[in-house]
């Protein structure tokens, strides 16, 4: 239901740690936050005091998007008088939040397919930002020993013809590295020589320590400011996060284009925190002074007890309010017997074990770290450090480390999209010339499958579509003459188009645009079949489980939710039940027998169900996996993160249930050799599960009835609006002919094979117990 740029952003990792730090406050637990992204101090009382006589004068009323002109005014002065450099008000915007400054810059100037380079460890929005604007991340890795700022040298390597924009935050979240007027000059001068945009997020400007003089990205000469995006707020600097006001200066092109995006979603920011922000930027500045000095003081403090531990290396930071130790050390070692594998694990770790909230460092893309916040009182930082040092003490050597490699891969788009059928002549040429520019010589794979006689051929520019593909499928014949009976192109990196499929019936011919999921290929590949053999050769493809019950074939169907799935492996352990198929099978009729035959070589299935098979878990580790979740942050098992049963938090490097749709593929031999696998059985009973509520949880149909809710589809679906004609997600073509054509072949099946209509929602063990005895399993 999402748009495919949601598919991998996940929420803010710093919100899901408060929110389980202060759940465990709630059970009476004193958690020491140091998780949290803004200063502990309060508004100064002169702001609060302008903010009220706002309200007073009844400055309660839109204003104009881009600020009022006293805040414009305020920031005109405040670059002139800092940094020397003139902006005209069309060159000022205040938004809601340096955050929604940033997020507009990036809607106005990155196209689709645009490269955005982002140096790491980053500020966790900043991929997602491009993401959303779809363009493409690009990032680049700092080093610890560089104090985490990026050098003009690997800045240069990562820029190519399509880099669009930098994003340069010093001083930084999470590391708290900050340029010098040097360094940042060597690199902001490879970005202009390159013709980059440069987002300078400066929200921390007024954090710096050591004596260090900040500068500003402005400041570099009349250049720097045609090129860049200043971005600012008054959240750091004076303890005013939730007045949520931010502002962004630059080239005027910019300014009206956010301004733009600005009109039509949030229009101005409060006029009450503009008002206040008058004040803040023209008033007196003693509070700023006062709150940096006490921060400096923290940090002070917490890097040297940071120093005292053994094997953590700390960059004394020199801004923003967070210490960004490398604590990878910690991923050999135990604690009663759970090994911590990652920063997850780590953080998990100090937050049950020594009642501390830290972020994971792999938030901000570097795993061997984690962020500390020294925005806490001085008492409260001595209690945390105190905790986490005994913390660490208990750690051990672990006993038994296994390197453990899962075989993963993650796509971008990890759901189904549509699947345009009917399209006509003129576009199906078009798009095969369209996907044919993509497929260059030295990115192109080809391959023949056969699917149960039917050889479709893909033709792709994805390593991972053909893995799978060539994976899943009996190879067809590759050297000869032999013209394919369908070809599929899947093609990824076509810019300006969005995920999706078509299919084109008369010439068997199926497009995949920017999309390697695997599941899509497969779907479509299983709908061409279908197709293509429904029409020649009396064979129908029937969406469902297979099983063999000592020679006898039974086949269950049902929609999503149903649970058709666990009766299948719930009754494999039974002596003489054989796994056919796992998710559809070919059928044929003779005068007495119903054939069911596997077209695919392995079985493609979520991950998700090992929770629910055991024998399937230790299959996975040789199987090839897809979208496996490694990344915590952005796991979509809400009840999983509600219960805080994360196994990432508990160290483990991937988690096969955080993202639903996560796949795996093997081998149905691997289940327990031939005695647990059958290619063939002949089919003699069908099961239907459903949830209306019936009298009667188990009934036998009568064929026509059978039929009947075969082609609805519909048995009363957990999840309304799912239902697919004979439940069966792949047929691609569903015009009157064809659904003619599949009742026929249902009326076939019914009069030689008994239907029976069982309720889904007698519960998980008396469904599986009433299967097996229809099916004949003891
Ligand atoms: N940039 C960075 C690096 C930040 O850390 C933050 C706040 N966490 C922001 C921008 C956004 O701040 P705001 O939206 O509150 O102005």
């Amino acid at each position: 239901m999402l748009a495919d740029r949601l598919q991998r952003i996940g929420g803010s990792p710093t919100l899901k740690i408060n929110a389980k730090a202060n759940a465990m406050k709630r059970e009476g637990i004193d958690v020491v936050n140091l998780s949290v992204g803004e200063p502990d101090f309060p508004t100064p009382e002169n702001i609060k005091k302008a903010a009220i006589a706002a309200i007073n004068n009844n400055y309660t009323r839109y204003t104009a998007t881009c600020g009022i002109p006293e805040i414009k005014q305020a920031i005109i002065r405040k670059y002139k008088n800092e940094c020397g450099v003139d902006y005209k008000p069309s060159q000022v915007i205040v938004g809601t939040g340096g955050k929604q400054c940033l997020f507009n810059a990036c809607i106005a100037t990155v196209a689709p397919g645009e490269e955005v380079i982002i140096p790491v460890p980053y500020w966790v929005s900043y991929p997602q930002m491009v993401n959303m604007a779809r363009g493409i991340p690009v990032y680049v890795e700092t080093r610890e020993e560089d104090g985490f700022l990026l050098t003009p040298e690997d800045l240069e390597r990562a820029i190519t013809p399509n880099t669009k924009a930098l994003f340069l935050n010093s001083p930084s979240n999470p590391t708290g590295g900050a340029y010098n007027e040097y360094q940042l000059r060597e690199v902001v001068e490879v970005a202009l020589k390159e013709g980059l945009i440069i987002y300078a997020d400066e929200i921390y400007e007024k954090l710096v320590y050591d004596g260090l003089k900040f500068t500003s990205v402005c400041q570099l000469g009349p250049e720097a400011v045609a090129k860049s995006v200043i971005f600012n707020g008054l959240s750091k600097a004076y303890s005013m996060t939730g007045w949520r006001l931010g502002w962004a200066v630059g080239p005027e092109e910019i300014i009206a284009g956010m301004s733009k995006v600005q009109d039509h979603s949030t229009s101005n920011p409060s006029s009450i925190s503009q008002w206040a922000g008058v004040e803040a930027l023209n008033g007196p500045q003693y509070d700023v002074i006062k709150m940096k000095t006490e921060f400096e003081k923290r940090r002070d403090y917490m890097q040297y007890r940071l120093e005292m531990l053994d094997r953590v290396s700390c960059r004394k930071p020199r801004g923003a309010f967070y210490v960004f130790p490398n604590m990878s050390y910690t991923y050999d070692m135990e604690y009663e017997g759970m090994q911590i594998r990652n920063s997850y694990g780590l953080a998990y770790f100090l937050l049950k074990e020594a009642h501390v909230a830290v972020v994971p460092g792999a938030a901000f893309g570097d795993d061997k770290f984690i962020r500390l916040s020294y925005s806490n009182s001085m008492d409260r930082i001595k209690l945390a450090m105190d905790r986490i040092s005994t913390a660490l003490s208990k750690l051990t050597l672990a006993r038994k480390v296994k390197v453990f490699a899962l075989n993963n891969i993650r796509t971008k788009v990890g759901n189904y999209v549509e699947t345009e059928t009917g399209i006509g002549q003129d576009l199906r040429h078009a798009l095969a010339a369209e996907a044919d520019s993509h497929l260059n010589f030295d990115d192109y794979y080809e391959w023949n499958a056969n699917i149960a006689g039917t050889v479709i051929q893909l033709r792709t520019n994805s390593p991972h579509l053909m893995d799978f593909w060539m994976e899943n499928w009996y190879p067809g014949q590759l050297e000869t003459d032999l013209e394919p009976h369908g070809v599929i192109y899947a093609v990824k990196g076509v810019t300006g188009r969005d995920s999706r499929a078509f299919y084109h019936s008369e010439s068997r011919t199926g497009f995949i645009f920017n999309s390697a999921y695997y599941g899509q290929l497969r779907s479509m590949a299983l709908g061409m079949v279908a197709d293509i053999m429904e029409r020649m050769s009396d064979t129908h493809l029937v969406h469902g489980s297979c099983l063999d019950v000592n020679g006898k074939g039974a086949l269950i169907f049902g929609g999503p939710g149903m649970g058709k799935s666990r009766p299948v492996f719930n009754l494999l352990a039974k002596p003489g039940v054989k796994l056919v198929g796992y998710d559809n099978v070919l059928v044929r009729y003779t005068m007495r027998e119903a054939i069911a035959d596997v077209p695919e070589r392995k079985i493609y299935f979520k991950t998700k169900f090992v929770e629910k098979m055991d024998v399937l878990a230790p299959l996975l580790d040789r199987g090839k996996c897809e979208n496996v979740q490694t990344d915590k942050s952005q796991c979509d098992n809400e009840p999983c993160l509600r219960e805080d049963k994360c196994r990432l938090d508990r160290g483990k490097p991937f988690c096969y249930t955080g993202f639903r749709n996560s796949r795996a593929i093997l081998d149905p031999y691997w289940i327990g050799g031939v005695e647990k696998h059958s290619r063939r059985t002949s089919l003699k009973n069908v099961v239907i599960l459903h949830s209306e509520s019936l009298s009667q949880p188990i009934a036998k149909l009568d064929p026509k009835k059978a039929v009947e809710i075969m082609e609805s589809g519909r048995s009363g679906m957990k999840t309304p609006g799912m239902q697919e004609n004979f439940f069966n997600p792949h047929l691609l073509v569903r015009n009157s002919d064809r659904i003619d054509l599949q009742k026929r072949f249902f009326e076939r099946l019914f009069s030689l094979a008994n239907v029976y209509y069982v309720s889904a929602d007698m519960g998980k063990e008396k469904i599986v117990s009433a299967v097996a005895e229809l099916c004949g399993a003891e």
